[in-house]
């Protein structure tokens, strides 16, 4: 049988290679990976306490042990807490953690019980492990993470079930209380299945901050800073895909190009810090009064396009009218912004840049009619009507 000592030379090494692997994270400044490490850290700490004090260990080495241990448990959640985005300290649970240590050393030092420390210790380490599993499972990312964090969730909560077992068996008896270290076969199970975990939430840990190194480095190369609306490549992108999609449902695509009013004048006049803010101001419009199925995009400068899914021209027109009025009416440091724009629908058999350059020529009517307007590319083409180029 494996001895527990074994057991405990195989958590060091796993949590200094945890360590390792998650400081290579280091500076990547995804939230939450520091405390993890340091979690580990600790973890590598208490088990060499734990393997150094024996089987016979003395308090002061108990009480460091549990110390670092329930340090180790609250960093872990901290870090996981961090990583989702959520408020990292909570003071009840430092008040509850407090309380549980100032027990373990009653039960080490006043009223010696191997029974009350190991409920206690236990019971800190299963709510670490349910609660860092709730908090993956809970916060991951609709996008992505899914895998990574269900690998995360799965390894805590083995290694919480791990330790309801430890406390089921010393509150009830039916297993003889033990340290640790004593190499009874209930402890080599448990603390084999803890310890095998430990290094697995790890892993998940890199691979949930792996995924969310990748979504940030898609955002950035797909996603404008300043508006938020997609850069030019990836518009055309997923503009392609829908079309593709579009031509065999028979789905009906339509394209709005629009170029803000007189922008120059914004930045000659307020200059180019408050033009980049009145830019930001449209882009958060445009998104809010959007929905989610369309595609907004910034071809370059002040000049955006709109990839309306599922709407027929007319709607299309419609839908870039209500925007230019609630552009209008919401002005940005004072600053009322308006825009002109060209509406076309995407026939099943036209090219996204022959449909584009259809409605561009409207958007340029509609600046040779006085600009604030919305023209479809049908008006364009209307007798008695030339298009500026
Ligand atoms: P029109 O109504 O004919 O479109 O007039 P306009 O002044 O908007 O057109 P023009 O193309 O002459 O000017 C566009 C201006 O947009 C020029 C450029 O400095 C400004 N611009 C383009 N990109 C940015 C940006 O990222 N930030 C800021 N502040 N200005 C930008
Ligand atoms: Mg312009
Ligand atoms: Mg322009």
């Amino acid at each position: 049988m494996l001895s527990p000592f074994a057991l405990f030379g195989i958590l060091i090494v796993s949590c200094v290679m945890s360590v390792a692997i998650l400081g290579s994270l280091h500076r990547t400044a995804v939230p939450g990976v520091k405390r993890w490490c340091q979690a580990y850290a600790l973890l590598a700490v208490a088990s060499s306490g734990v393997l150094f004090a024996g089987d016979r260990p003395r308090p002061f080495a108990i009480v460091g042990i549990s110390f670092v241990t329930i340090a180790a448990v609250m960093l872990l959640l901290q870090g996981t807490r961090q990583f989702c985005g959520v408020k990292p300290i909570r003071r009840p649970e430092f008040a509850a953690f407090a309380v549980v240590f100032a027990a373990l050393l009653y039960f080490t030092c006043v009223v010696p019980s191997i029974a009350a420390r190991v409920v206690l210790l236990s019971a800190v380490l299963t709510y670490g492990r349910i609660v860092v599993g709730l908090l993956a499972l809970r916060h991951a990312p609709r996008d992505g993470a899914r895998y990574a964090a269900r690998f995360v969730a799965l390894a805590a909560w083995v290694g919480a079930l791990s330790h309801i077992a430890r406390i089921v068996a010393a509150a009830s008896g039916v297993v003889p209380p033990v340290t640790f270290v004593q190499p009874s076969f209930w402890n080599v199970v448990l603390l084999g299945l803890a310890i095998v975990s430990l290094p697995c939430m790890s892993i998940g840990m890199v691979m949930l901050a792996h995924d969310q190194l990748v979504r940030r480095m898609e955002r950035l190369a797909t996603v404008d800073e300043l508006t938020g609306a997609l850069m030019r490549r990836a518009f055309m992108e997923k503009a392609g895909v829908l079309l593709s999609g579009a031509r065999t449902t028979g789905t009906a695509l339509s394209i709005a190009i629009l170029d803000i009013d007189n922008f120059k004048a914004v930045n000659d006049s307020f200059g180019h810090a408050v033009g980049d803010r009145t830019l930001t101001h449209i882009g958060m419009v445009a998104l809010g009064q959007l929905r989610s199925c369309d595609l907004f995009g910034r071809l370059g400068g002040e000049e955006f396009a709109i990839l309306f899914v599922d709407t027929a021209k007319s709607d299309a027109a419609a839908l870039t009218n209500a925007l230019r009025l609630a552009l209008e009416r919401s002005p940005a440091e004072g600053i009322r912004c308006t825009f002109s724009a060209g509406v076309d629908r995407i026939a099943p058999a036209d090219t996204l840049e022959g449909a584009m350059a259809r409605a561009d020529a409207a958007l340029y009517m509609a600046k040779a009619m006085g600009r604030n307007r919305v023209v479809t590319a049908s008006e364009v083409d209307a007798p008695g009507i030339a298009a500026p180029r």
